[in-house]
């Protein structure tokens, strides 16, 4: 399980609604969700999202310009994290793949390319809006 101990109030505010809901929210999304709660300023969102990012309890979707609450807790000691994406009903999955992990970085150390992060959506159709 996931510690969420050491979160500050906002942080563990930020961190449930996004636990709560089954697609990813947009900053301002979760600023409106939380208003009743105190939460008022984007900036007290962004500033709880960052360090929720840092622990690695939350992801940001860079194609969506969304977040999602991590959905497995034991992937953090992977680097690259990957997301499938439903353009139909918003689910996400995310998921880890150590080969794909070790040919990107194979490619990134061969071209001495610094890399900051790395970012793997694959938008499309999931299977149960397909069918
Ligand atoms: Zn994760
Ligand atoms: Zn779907």
């Amino acid at each position: 399980m996931i510690d969420t101990t050491d979160l500050t109030r906002n942080q563990d505010l930020v961190f449930k609604a996004l636990v709560d809901a089954a697609v990813p929210l947009s900053a301002y999304t979760i600023l409106d969700r939380l208003r009743d709660s105190g939460l008022r300023a984007p900036l007290q969102v962004y500033r709880a999202l960052n360090t929720l990012c840092e622990k690695g309890l939350v992801h940001r979707l860079e194609s969506l310009n969304a977040f999602v609450a991590c959905a497995r807790p034991d992937c953090h000691r992977h680097e690259t994290v990957a997301f499938a994406i439903c353009d139909q009903c918003n689910q996400v999955s995310e998921f880890s793949d150590t080969e794909v992990e070790a040919r990107l970085d194979a490619w990134v150390r061969g071209r001495e390319f610094r890399a900051e992060r790395t970012t793997i959506e694959i938008r499309g159709t999931c299977k149960g809006c397909a069918g």
